[in-house]
């Protein structure tokens, strides 16, 4: 019995006929597209780290921040001026001058920056400072969202629902991608699954990093800070998901001497831990290069 709604992997070239691998046979069967993010190039070889604070809550400490991800060799800086939180109580980040903090940021730093937007009404303005677009998990089935960011024209970074299928997460990258912008980046981020809560925060889903450069060429990165919830398995969890075959991580870093991060402080790590995740995922793609040098 097939029931409505339920998706497999061969129906995907009628869910997503323009970013299925099935669909455009140029891609062959390992090709991955390039995105490029200001001179920072994703997929086709490259190994992106994106790093930064979970919020923009200050010049301070986004400064601060900055400088430790520049010093630690990571490519691009991320950060949230506009956060999605459980409660509307909590903290909601700082909005525009988020915005123009991570400005001063890149201006001091060079690292592109990729920061979220969650509402429609504001993707004119967020695409004015960022130079990619984060769809955050929660947003990922926002098809008004997903359409309006696909016509901003920047490179847009779409993170997996957090109960998302492979197929609807590649249903909503290809809203993106029928506005005529096919420069997506997917992000793995951790799902729901038992007993998440009880050691971590979500469960890391690696399997599906193999099943996303399978079925599709846009390239995948992984988020193992939301993912793991535990600064502790940032490290374990970033070089697994590189085993794995991602294209590069985002990774939360805090800067403790300037205070706690007022979101996420428990899967926050420091500069130090940072320059060594670094340090492996571009030795790894070293040893890529060298490999494929040696098979050609
Ligand atoms: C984030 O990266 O800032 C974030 C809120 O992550 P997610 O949407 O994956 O929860
Ligand atoms: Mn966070």
């Amino acid at each position: 019995m097939k029931i409505s709604g339920q998706l497999t992997v061969n129906d995907l070239p009628r869910v997503c006929p323009l970013l299925c691998r099935q669909t455009n046979p140029r891609y062959g069967e390992d090709q991955t597209r390039a995105v490029e993010v200001r001179g920072v190039r994703f997929g086709n070889g490259s190994t992106v780290v994106i790093a930064g604070p979970c919020a923009v809550e200050s010049h301070e400490q986004t400064l601060a921040v900055a400088r430790a991800v520049r010093r630690a060799g990571g490519d691009m800086l991320r950060g949230g001026a506009y956060k999605p939180r459980t409660s509307p109580h909590d903290f909601q980040g700082t909005g525009v001058e988020g915005l123009c903090i991570l400005r001063i940021a890149r201006e001091e730093t060079g690292l592109p920056i990729v920061t979220e937007v969650m509402d429609t009404r504001l993707v004119e303005q967020v695409a004015d400072y960022a130079d990619m677009l984060q769809i955050g998990s929660r947003n990922m089935q926002n098809y008004p969202l997903l359409a309006e960011v696909g016509r901003a024209g920047k490179p847009v970074l779409l993170k997996r629902g957090m109960a998302a299928s492979l197929g609807e997460w590649l249903g909503a990258a290809e809203y993106v991608a029928k506005q005529g912008n096919l420069d997506i980046v997917l992000c793995e981020r951790g799902i729901k699954a038992f007993p998440a809560g009880e050691y971590s925060r979500y469960v890391l889903d690696l399997n599906v990093i193999p099943a996303v450069l399978a079925n599709t060429f846009l390239p995948v990165i992984v988020d193992p800070s939301h993912a793991t919830g535990v600064a502790s398995m940032v490290e374990p969890a970033s070089r697994a998901a590189l085993e794995f075959g991602s294209h590069g991580l985002i990774i939360e870093v805090a800067d403790f001497a300037t205070g706690r991060p007022r979101c996420d402080p428990d899967q926050a790590i420091n500069g130090e831990t940072l320059a060594r995740i670094v340090k492996f995922a571009h030795h790894r793609h070293e040893r890529l290069l060298v490999e494929q040098h040696a098979a050609a």
